[in-house]
């Protein structure tokens, strides 16, 4: 999660007895040819349960071919019809979602309720795009000059690719895909080889919609078919989310081989507890912030500073008592009551968070709740729960650095400036927060704060569909934020005509037979 460099394929033994997940193409699935695999597993049993192909430069040419055929066609559709696929695609998401949610919980661990709430999120991003006739409603200036008039229009850039992390299979897809399709642009999605199976039932539902075939293509891969994708002279766009080096790594590849790139990166998130906060308000909204989808959101809050001695001890604890309340188990839906948190996404990932509990113990931190030694569900899951630690440190890499976890760091200063200094300071700035009762401090710290998505009293800023995503610093690289306003603006290049109708065309009423010369 951390290197550029190629991550070893996930394979078993039993791979080939496994069901095989196919790529997208041409509006109907293909089995991948390279014989390259890469096991999906359901985290809260531990066992693998599909085998998702990893592409071949052959097959993510060839998706990329079927794109560029089926572009001069859409592009020219009036954006309205465009629009109208996307209403109907609207209407088929929301009546399944609970199956979207379903295979979302199976692969990526998250509780079943949480995957719902992240459809209902990207949902937001479909109902968006479907107001495109008035957003790329153009600028006309009547008379730049004597008989001169100009206008402005916006069109589509051609074949977009969107690459996209574990953490929000179906989400983030559509951050970028309803936007990039109703701007006119046709997608081709690389979904995370983690949980790959949201992405086929998007193309489903898609072309039900009545999107015509290689408007949108899925294919499933790791560096090979990212590499593709970003030197591929056809694919002229492409937006990426995922963890910070990859992200540099995208954007700088991307762009050298002439594409627009925006590439979302990772986090570390600060809430500033002040002392005239509601405690009881903070300490429910960390704990929902910090262990939700068991830290593994980029939105997640991972650092909590608090101001003034008195107000660290008494938020500890309200942040203790809660979290011996947390149930931990397999999220998936049942008649029985739902556990707050499901299991980590891979066993890697979850030995790489154990290492940073034990660092963090070594660094000097202290560990008040190590999450390993509470009630974990038996059997091969990759379970861990709610860690807690005391007196962290800037110096400490458990601070410096993003764990994607159930880790939340305590870091304890005596002044506001201080603790706004920690988080400008900080190399990422995606998002983060303050709790307080004061509406000239709440209001200093938006304006002086470094990040892109500010909350005040709201832990998790996630701005809706009509506004737009993006960190600031090592969070994002390229220009634009991603979805809303700025999704339009990305997935579309503006053409300025300026035209002169010159005198002597109108000739009146004419009833003798025409004729040429
Ligand atoms: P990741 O960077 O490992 O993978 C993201 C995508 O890149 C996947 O599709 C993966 O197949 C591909 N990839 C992986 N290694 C590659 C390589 N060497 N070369 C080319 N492509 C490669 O991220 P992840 O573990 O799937 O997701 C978690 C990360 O994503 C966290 O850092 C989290 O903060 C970040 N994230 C950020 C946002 C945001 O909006 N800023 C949102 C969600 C997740």
């Amino acid at each position: 999660m951390a290197s550029t460099a190629a991550a070893p394929a996930i394979t078993s033994t039993s791979a080939a007895s496994l069901p095989e997940i196919n790529h997208w193409v041409s509006g109907k699935k293909v089995p991948g040819t390279s014989g390259r695999f890469s096991d999906v597993f359901n985290p809260a049993t531990g066992h693998a349960q599909a085998r998702v192909p990893l592409a071949t430069d052959a097959e993510v040419d060839a998706a990329i071919a079927s794109a560029v055929a089926a572009f001069p066609e859409w592009s020219n559709w009036p954006p309205l019809r465009r629009a109208r696929v996307m209403f109907r695609f609207r209407e088929i998401f929301e009546s399944r979602m609970d199956e979207l949610a379903a295979v979302i919980t199976s692969e990526h661990g998250k509780v079943f309720s949480d995957a719902k709430g992240e459809c209902t999120r990207g949902l937001e991003n479909i109902e968006f795009a479907t107001g495109i006739p008035q957003m790329l409603k153009g600028e006309f200036t009547e008379q730049v000059g004597t008989g001169i008039d100009a206008y402005s229009v916006r069109q589509p850039l051609g074949v977009v690719a969107g690459i996209t992390p574990f953490n929000f299979p179906a989400m983030v897809p559509m951050w970028m895909a309803p936007m990039a399709l109703a701007c006119g642009n046709c997608f081709i999605l690389k979904p995370s080889e983690r949980d790959p199976s949201a992405a086929l039932l998007i193309a489903s539902w898609l072309k039900e919609a009545g999107l015509p075939d290689g408007v949108f293509s899925v294919v499933h891969g790791d560096k090979t078919s990212v590499d593709r994708l970003l030197e591929h002279p056809d694919v002229k766009a492409v937006s990426f989310v995922g963890s910070t080096p990859i992200a540099e790594y995208v954007y700088a590849t991307g762009t050298k081989h002439g594409k627009r790139v925006q590439a979302l990166g990772g986090a570390k998130n600060h809430m500033i507890v002040m002392p005239d906060a509601d405690l009881d308000q903070a300490a429910d909204a960390l704990v929902g912030a910090a262990y939700g989808s068991a830290g593994e959101r980029c939105m997640a809050i991972s650092v909590a500073v608090t101001v003034g001695k008195e107000t660290a001890d008494n938020l500890l604890d309200k942040l203790k008592s809660r979290i011996a309340d947390l149930r931990i188990g397999n999220g998936a839906p049942s008649s029985e009551k739902e556990p707050d948190l499901g299991p980590l996404v891979t066993s890697q990932h979850l030995a790489r968070v154990e290492g940073y509990i034990d660092l963090g113990k070594t660094e000097g931190a202290e560990l008040l709740v190590d999450g390993r030694t509470a009630a974990l569900p038996a059997g091969d899951g990759f379970f861990l729960g709610a860690c807690l630690f005391d007196h962290v440190k800037p110096e400490m890499k458990i601070y410096k650095e993003e764990i994607f976890g159930p880790v939340l760091g305590i870091v304890r200063t005596n002044t506001f400036e201080t603790a706004l200094e920690l988080i400008n300071e900080h190399e990422f700035g995606n998002g983060t927060s303050i709790f307080t009762r004061d509406g000239d401090t709440a209001r200093d710290f938006a304006r002086r704060v470094q990040a892109g998505m500010v909350g005040i009293n709201v832990p998790i800023p996630v701005p809706m569909a009509f506004h737009s995503f993006g960190g600031w610093k090592r969070s994002l690289f390229g220009d634009h934020s991603i979805y809303g306003p700025e999704g339009m603006r990305f997935y579309t290049r503006i053409k300025t005509v300026t035209a002169r109708w010159p005198t002597g065309i109108r000739t009146g009423v004419d009833t003798t037979m025409p004729t040429l010369g």
